[in-house]
């Protein structure tokens, strides 16, 4: 089959990432005789430079014309003196609104190979983690009206959904719980954020259609110690976007390094948006230090929910396991008695363990 994928390297590490990423993609079309045919796009940071906007128009139209889009990372010190609307991570944002990917998909789970690379006790996380994180991602106080108030030498930025928005993602996070363990939490800060008490309203009238999904609340401070006490008792989490948006980064810590995560965003069409979840690691850019893990597992997601290759997909993941099962690291998640590799050179290893 033939698709056309738009592919955003970005910034920093992102070239890096990205790169790999596309040569597992090319393996798999040439296994799998499918034709990916790819448009690369500038957006964050490079494209600053390169056009003066974090996300030219031409980026938007190749992204919504594409069956899917992968992005590496976008941002960097650089960037960092521009003011808020120029800034590299205001594409982000713009690319999440113009797709209409009001859903984003972290799943949080731990190779069995890595467990010591996780910060937590063997005995917390020995049974396994496998959780899955649904961050609304188009809404909420990220694009809630802001400003400064220089009257009174103050700033402010507000939390404002709708019943609609609440409603089409908690639906995601319904339907993927019925994948899995039929359980579900709803994060919030109801006991203070109005916001939050219209979520459980409209939490509990969209679980009258799943009866057979396990109801949780959680309050979003509870569960950031939950994560770390009992990580394990989570099975679908639903959350707004500042709380998918921190609590995934400490859930990513569980699993030993931010760079073995992917993500894919989506909303009512096929077309999404596929990411690690780290952003450009300046520390590391251009080093052959970065772990393209995050990027090549966000490419097995492209394959699952947006082009309905499952079988691809799964051989991506299996294939990631295969490498760490014969001990190739990367310096993020090195231990000892493991061989340490770059970037390359772990791309390198994926292709060559692909098989049909
Ligand atoms: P970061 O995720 O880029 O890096 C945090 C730490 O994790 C660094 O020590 C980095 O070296 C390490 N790391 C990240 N990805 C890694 C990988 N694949 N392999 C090995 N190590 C990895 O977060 P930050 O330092 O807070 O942000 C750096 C820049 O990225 C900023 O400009 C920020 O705005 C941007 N950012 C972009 C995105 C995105 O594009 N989605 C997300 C978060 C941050």
């Amino acid at each position: 089959m033939d698709f056309k994928i738009a592919i955003i390297p970005g910034d920093g590490i992102g070239p890096d990432i990205v790169s790999q990423a596309v040569n597992v993609l090319n393996k798999v079309g040439s296994l799998y005789n499918h034709n990916f045919n790819y448009s690369y796009v500038l957006a964050g940071g490079a494209a600053i430079d390169a056009t003066g906007k974090p996300l030219p128009q031409k980026t938007i139209d190749i992204c919504l014309a594409s069956d899917s889009v992968l992005l590496g990372a976008v941002g960097g010190a650089k960037w960092d003196v521009l003011p808020g609307e120029l800034r590299p991570e205001k594409a982000l944002l713009g690319l999440r609104k113009e797709m209409g990917v009001f859903a984003n998909l972290r799943p949080v789970s731990i190779f069995p190979q890595l467990i010591d690379a996780s910060p937590l006790k063997r005995e917390i996380i020995s049974n396994g983690l496998d959780i899955l994180i649904v961050r609304e991602l188009t809404g909420g106080i990220y694009f809630g009206e802001r400003g400064i108030l220089p009257e009174i030498d103050g700033a402010f930025d507000t939390e404002m959904y709708t019943r609609a928005e609440i409603d089409r993602v908690c639906r995601v996070g319904f339907e993927s719980a019925m994948k899995r363990g039929k359980k579900l939490h709803l994060v919030d800060k109801a006991n203070v954020l109005e916001s939050s008490r219209l979520w459980r309203k409209v939490f509990v009238d969209v679980a009258k259609d799943y009866p057979e999904v396990q109801l949780e609340y959680m309050y979003v401070d509870n569960a950031a110690m939950q994560l770390i006490k009992n990580p394990s008792q989570f099975d679908v989490i639903v959350t707004s976007n500042l709380f998918g948006d921190i609590l995934s980064d400490e859930a990513s810590q569980i699993t030993g390094s931010i760079g073995m995560l992917p993500s894919a965003s989506l909303g009512d069409s096929k077309c999404g948006l596929y990411e690690p979840i780290h952003g450009s690691a300046p520390d590391i850019a251009g080093k052959d230090l970065a772990n393209p893990l995050a990027t090549i597992l966000s490419v097995a997601l492209m394959l699952r929910y947006s082009l309905n290759l499952e079988k691809e997909a799964s051989a991506i993941e299996t294939t990631v396991n295969t490498v760490l099962d014969k001990g190739y690291r990367t310096g993020d998640i090195m231990s000892n008695g493991c061989t340490k590799v770059g970037t390359a050179k772990m791309g390198e290893l994926v292709i060559a363990e692909l098989i049909f």
